[in-house]
């Protein structure tokens, strides 16, 4: 493990590489696509977590060693999301979120806690669900309002929680709440808290794509003293670091998306007749995707730094996952923007494969930190 609490990566073979990317890719395209166009998205997440699981997969996220867990290598984590959002974007989301909302558990968490928790979570038998937004609350999390007051030996959780991904299908929500009257960053603490605690409910929203995401309720949940992650007061740090092991990994899906459409689109304006020849011979054109090609380099080689930036524990990974998000997941909406632009008509209609990638990507530049949000990290180093 590293200083960090991640695997640290095996030696690069790109050969073995490109074989991984590609079976990865071609699995999430045969099997998991199919299962996210079977159903509505929180009854295709356990299906979707089986699959991931029996194909080995979530022992990449979350490894196992005896009775120790781990967060994977982030640079690992990159790679297949971005191969895995090549093939289905839903099947990213699925992955990650197992991954995303343990962090707190495999980096604070209690022995009990991760015996309970992280098995069923790294096999799929459970949805984990990572809680920080608030409908007051978003880009400036540190002045979360939910709240957690102590009542007898344990906690009494009241307040809501808004655009939770896994919502209406999580066992269990990481949920992080003030718990000292103390203003911002300060006074938030982190808990494990059992979807089926009394008080607590789900509200489903409808997004622009097929996302499984809710608004939760907290009505005096009472939890046991036993629900506290790691020590008091400290859950914001937590919550922080998370996002550096998973920002880089958001630019990488983002990326992956991206490049589908640029392959699309490749094939489309190679074939598309027009003006005595086809799309791809007018210079317009070519340069727009000569463009898109440097943004898709450009974009891996930043998100695969700040991996390797995490798994090394530099101290830049904060900025360098920060730098990888903002620039991948920008790059990656106009990427997906051109590619609707040479479908032409064909890349609006519902069900295309770039239209639908047109609605996924766009999220990518708002979740885990809006882009104006990574461009104020970015710039502390100024
Ligand atoms: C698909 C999806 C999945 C999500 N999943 C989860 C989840 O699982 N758990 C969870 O806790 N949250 C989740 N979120 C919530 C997400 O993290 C927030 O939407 C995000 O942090 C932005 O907060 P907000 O929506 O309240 O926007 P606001 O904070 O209201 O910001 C609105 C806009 O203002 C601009 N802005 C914000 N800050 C600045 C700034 N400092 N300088 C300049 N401009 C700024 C940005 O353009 C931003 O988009 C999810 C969101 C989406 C869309």
């Amino acid at each position: 493990m590293t200083d960090l609490g991640t695997t640290a990566p095996a030696a690069f073979d790109l050969e073995q590489h490109r074989a991984d990317a590609e079976a990865i890719r071609r699995f999430a395209a045969d099997v998991l696509e199919p299962i996210a166009e079977s159903g509505d998205a929180p009854q295709t997440t356990g299906p979707m977590l089986a699959a991931l699981t029996e194909f080995g997969l979530m022992d990449r996220i979350l490894p196992r060693n005896g009775q120790t867990y781990s967060i994977g290598s982030a640079l690992d984590i990159c790679r297949i999301r971005n191969a895995l959002a090549y093939g289905s974007p839903a099947a990213d989301s699925v992955f990650t979120m197992q991954g995303l909302a343990s962090f707190a558990l495999v980096s604070a968490g209690s022995d009990d806690q991760r015996r309970r928790w992280l098995e069923p979570v790294r096999t799929g038998a459970a949805v984990a669900a990572f809680a920080l937004t608030e409908p007051d609350v978003g880009s400036d999390a540190a002045a979360l309002g939910l709240t957690a007051t102590r009542q007898g030996d344990g906690w009494v959780l009241r307040g809501t929680k808004t655009w939770i991904t896994n919502a209406q299908s999580a066992d269990v929500f990481i949920t992080f709440a003030r718990s000292a009257d103390v203003p911002g960053s300060k006074g938030v603490s982190a808990f494990l808290v059992p979807a089926d605690s009394p008080g607590l409910t789900v509200t489903p929203i409808e997004m622009i794509s097929p996302h499984p995401i809710g608004r939760v309720d907290f009505a005096d949940v009472a939890v046991p003293a036993t629900a506290l992650i790691g020590e008091p007061e400290r859950g914001f740090a937590t919550a922080m670091k998370t996002f550096d092991v998973f920002r880089p990994g958001v630019g990488a899906a983002a990326l992956g998306m991206a490049q589908r459409a640029f392959d699309e689109t490749v094939e489309r304006v190679k074939t598309r007749k027009a003006f005595g020849g086809t799309l791809f011979d007018k210079q317009a054109v070519r340069h727009a995707l000569a463009r898109a090609a440097v943004d898709l380099e450009a974009g891996m080689l930043l998100v695969e730094e700040a991996g390797r930036k995490y798994d090394s524990a530099s101290p830049d990974r904060t900025q360098a996952a920060a730098t990888a998000k903002y620039f991948a997941t920008e790059a990656a909406q106009r990427i997906v923007d051109a590619a609707v632009q040479f479908h032409g008509a064909q890349g609006l209609a519902r069900g295309h494969v770039v239209e639908s990638l047109y609605r996924e990507v766009r999220a990518t530049r708002i979740y885990e930190g809006a882009s104006e949000v990574q461009l104020d990290i970015i710039s502390r180093r100024l």
